[in-house]
């Protein structure tokens, strides 16, 4: 397996509650590597096209203001197997299913606020990342 990137936001709640650092160090732990971090606040475009594919579920208004209450940390993260692999480590969507050690699992109750985001395959992996990466604004 070689090594992939993945792209990982960590949403308003996680800054909210202070602990970006602590899941930062749960990410540099598992061995990954983070080679770009920024903080942002999203915007209805930027949420459009990170969720298109919920862009008319009935939860995507609730969805969208979630993800721009505050400032959000948009990260690309490396690793032997990074976009299953971080899967792994953030949980399933909904906290209640999620494995106790996961992000979700230890930090999240429902799938509302579930603290982070993260690729679910190559091609989003690459969407995703090169959108952030090329959008990023201060
Ligand atoms: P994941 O983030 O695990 O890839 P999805 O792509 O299915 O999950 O959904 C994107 C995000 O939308 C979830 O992380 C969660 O914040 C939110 N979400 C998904 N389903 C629901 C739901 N039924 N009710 C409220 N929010 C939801
Ligand atoms: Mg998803």
């Amino acid at each position: 397996m070689a090594v992939e990137k993945t792209l990982v936001i960590l949403k308003p709640d996680a800054m909210e509650r202070g602990i970006v650092g602590e899941i930062i160090s749960m990410i540099e732990k598992k061995t990954f590597k983070i080679t770009y971090m920024a903080i942002k606040n999203l915007t209805d475009e930027d949420l459009e096209y990170h969720y298109a594919e919920h862009k008319d579920k009935p939860f995507f208004p609730s969805l969208a203001s979630y993800m721009k209450r505050g400032p959000v940390v948009v990260m690309v993260v490396e690793g032997e197997n990074a976009i299953k692999g971080f899967r792994k480590l953030t949980g399933a969507t909904d906290p209640m299913e999620a494995d106790n050690g996961s992000i979700r699992g230890r930090f999240a109750l429902t799938k509302d606020e579930n603290i982070v985001h993260a690729s679910d395959s190559p091609e989003s992996a690459q969407r995703e990342s090169d959108f952030f990466v090329k959008n990023i604004k201060a």
